[in-house]
This record gives C-alpha cells, sequence and structure tokens, in this order.
C-alpha cells in the first residue's frame, strides 16, 4: 500500500542541510500532495513545521564547509531532538581548507550533540588538479581517525572515487564505527562492499527518484540491498527527483528539495523491494537510529 494523504507515517531524513543559505528567508520548496509534486513558499522554520506535520520525527544535518559546522550546530541546539548535526568538512572544499581548519572541525566535534562526522569522502566529479584529489584523501582519512577517537559514526560522500575510497575504508577498516554511504549512485556489486564487507548503510534519497537512465543501476542496487542496510535521505535542498510535467522547467530548478518528498523515496523502494511502505518505513528509521545512536544521545 501506498502512502496516502491523512495516513501519516513516521520518518527520518538521514541527510539534510537545514542551514544552507538557499533555506534563509523565503524562498520555494518542493511539497508532495497526494502523489505529486507542488511548489509552495515559505521559511526554515515554517519547513520544519511541515516536515513534522508530515510525519517526518527528526533528521540529520552534515556540514559542507569548516564554517558550516557553526551554523549547523546552532540550529541543533535551536531544536534539539529534531535536527542532530554531523561535523565535518566535505571532500569537495577541501582544497579552500586550511592547516587550522584540523584544529577548528576537532574543536566543533567536541560538542556533546554531534552524532556523527561528515560529510567526507572524495568527490572525483569536478575535473580538478592532482592536488586537490590529494587534499581530499588528508581530509578523508583524518575524519576517519577523528570519528574513530570520538566513536562516532561516518557520513561519507563518494561521487566517482568509489575505488580510491574502498581502498581507504578497507585500509582503515578497524577504525569504523558504522555510517552511511549518502546519496549512493552505484550498482549492486558496489553497494554489497560498503554493506557487507564494510558494515556501511546506503543513504537513498532523489536519485532513485530521477530519470531511468540515472536510476536504473541504483534500482538494481536498491532491489538487491538487504533493507537492513537502507536509510532515506533528501539531501535537501539538492538532489531533487525528475521535474514532474505539470510544473514548469524554470520554476522546477528554483525549488529547494525537502524532507517532505521522503514519501516518494518510501514508496519507491517499497515497490522496487516488494515490501509495504510501512515496512520500509519502519525499518530505514530503525536503521537510522541504530547506526547514529538516536535517542541514546
Ligand atoms: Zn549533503
Amino acid at each position: 500500500m501506498l502512502i496516502e494523504k491523512g495516513n501519516i507515517d513516521i520518518m527520518i531524513d538521514s541527510h539534510i542541510h537545514l542551514s544552507d543559505k538557499r533555506y534563509n528567508q523565503n524562498f520555494p520548496f518542493v511539497k508532495r500532495v497526494n502523489e505529486t509534486y507542488t511548489i509552495e513558499y515559505g521559511n526554515r522554520d515554517q519547513l520544519i513545521l511541515l516536515a513534522k506535520e508530515a510525519g517526518v520525527t527528526c533528521c540529520i544535518e552534515p556540514a559542507i564547509d569548516v564554517d558550516s559546522n557553526r551554523l549547523l550546530l546552532n540550529l541543533a541546539a535551536k531544536y534539539p531532538g529534531f535536527v542532530y548535526p554531523a561535523v565535518g568538512n566535505h571532500p569537495t572544499r577541501c582544497i579552500q581548507s586550511h592547516i587550522r581548519d584540523f584544529r577548528r572541525v576537532k574543536e566543533f566535534a567536541s560538542n556533546k550533540n554531534v552524532i556523527a562526522i561528515g560529510e567526507t569522502g572524495l568527490d572525483y566529479h569536478y575535473e580538478r588538479k592532482e592536488q586537490h584529489r590529494i587534499r581530499q584523501k588528508i581530509w578523508f582519512r583524518w575524519q576517519i581517525g577523528l570519528a574513530d577517537k570520538l566513536r562516532l559514526p561516518l557520513i561519507l560522500h563518494i561521487r566517482m572515487a568509489h575505488d580510491d575510497a574502498i581502498k581507504i575504508l578497507r585500509k582503515n577498516r578497524a577504525k569504523l564505527h558504522g555510517g552511511v554511504c549518502h546519496c549512493f549512485v552505484g550498482d549492486a556489486s558496489v553497494a554489497r562492499i560498503y554493506t557487507e564487507e564494510l558494515g556501511l548503510c546506503l543513504g537513498i534519497g532523489g536519485s532513485l527518484l530521477m530519470r531511468p537512465k540515472i536510476s536504473e543501476p541504483l534500482c538494481e542496487a536498491v532491489k538487491e540491498t538487504p533493507a537492513k542496510y537502507l536509510l532515506l535521505e533528501t539531501d535537501g535542498p539538492f538532489v531533487k527527483p525528475m521535474r514532474p510535467e505539470n510544473i514548469i522547467r524554470k520554476k522546477w530548478e528554483k525549488a529547494r528539495n525537502t524532507s517532505l518528498i521522503l514519501p516518494s523515496v518510501a514508496n519507491r523502494i517499497a515497490e522496487l523491494k516488494n515490501l509495504p511502505v510501512e515496512d520500509v518505513l519502519r525499518i530505514t528509521e530503525e536503521n537510522t537510529k541504530r547506526v547514529f545512536s538516536l535517542g541514546q544521545v
């Protein structure tokens, strides 16, 4: 059975950048009504209220760059029990980072509310100099070490870099305390390495709802990966689903992604795995709580 209006289930958004500046002031955002999407306007607090009304019980916000750590810790303090902070430095931002930033990230990580380290990992999507990749690897290894010291799980951002990332994770296997490979877009065999070999989960979000050309290998991976390894996420304000025909391109492009699309992701997982959507919601919620020790911090 698909989720219908009036039949509210609870869910967790395991990855959203709620303190991102794209959620400042009044902004257009994606809302889901009766199985279709609409665009509405509102501010951050209204969006959080709407998400709660829609059944989102909490969310995890990972860092993008070093400065973002302060913003997300502030938001987590404003919404205790709803926004759980993860502290780190995103791979695409490592090139702008300085030596002193290691100390800053470590200080942010000492905040008692922090539940994970991330986003960290490797991103080879953009054509960059070798120097950038070396920096990414330094920060990645360092953040694995920090997570180990604090006994925290990792939030991984791996894009077009599975081979190198898996090499580093295998070498540091003993330092891993679980975590998630967020916005996963690999195929079933890569999924198996992260899950069954490395004990990590996969974050599944808007990519599953994109054009078949993009989502096909991911659909296979979701089909074949045991449900105990799957988490729901949106990566809002980014990674929107495929544009629906009733919304013009310009309007869709401007709209921010939100946790309100989670039921669509859950429904698609349910279809692929031939499970009732209630089971998908319950299992992914349990998985998120288990991986990040939510409710125990
Ligand atoms: Zn993200």
